[in-house]
């Protein structure tokens, strides 16, 4: 016999949270029965955070991170260095550059690496908008901080390649980094270590 534990409200919410990542069924029951416990701490100062984010959730349109307003939080602060712009993949990759503190500048989301397996080419990726804002002038420096994957390696050649006729130093995350490993799952030292020893592109 099927014992149901809670109403089919509850259960969808679980079932909601289980998928995301990190969470699994058993985790989730758990976040639940919490929320339900504490509805006035947890369950309402989540869902007003949840409401705030859903209604204000926009994409910067200069440099692709994902934010509560357009230009996000980064390209509108005036006291960050623009004069140089750090190239990734991945919102994520720029999270986790970001909490590192490390660096100064401003980034460019990439939206994704080059792919022949995939069948990403440069025209899915954010590159055309990339070699505008270098076009724009002002930048001297760009990091690109792209996955030590082969993809990654690719990806960067690529758009070393593109950039090549701009007056800019260009500049790659030094080796060493794990192969395959992305930056968002980079402990904090390893991420500044492979930043500070930035190197030139050959
Ligand atoms: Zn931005």
């Amino acid at each position: 016999m099927h014992i149901r534990m809670a109403s089919p409200e509850i259960e969808a919410l679980t079932q909601a949270l289980a998928r995301l990542p990190g969470l699994g069924p058993r985790s989730a029951r758990r976040a639940v029965l919490h929320l339900l416990k504490k509805r006035e701490t947890a369950l309402t100062p989540l869902l007003r955070a949840l409401e705030t984010v859903n209604e204000r959730l926009s994409t910067c349109s200069t440099c692709g991170n994902v934010d509560t307003s357009d230009p996000c939080a980064i390209c509108a602060d005036p006291r960050r260095d623009q004069r140089s712009l750090c190239v990734v993949e991945e919102v994520a990759d720029l999270w986790a550059l970001e909490r590192s503190r490390l660096f100064p500048g401003r980034f460019h989301v990439l939206g994704g690496r080059l792919s022949a397996l995939e069948g990403v080419r440069p025209e899915d990726l954010s590159v055309d908008r990339l070699v505008a804002r270098i076009s724009g002038g002002g930048i001297d420096e760009v990091v690109l901080a792209t996955n030590a994957t082969l993809e990654g390696q690719t990806t960067a050649h690529y758009i070393a390649e593109r950039l090549e006729s701009f007056p800019i130093r260009l500049t790659r995350l030094a080796h060493g980094l794990p192969v395959g490993g992305e930056l968002d799952y980079l402990d904090e030292g390893t991420l500044a270590q492979a930043l500070r020893a930035r190197r030139p592109i050959d």
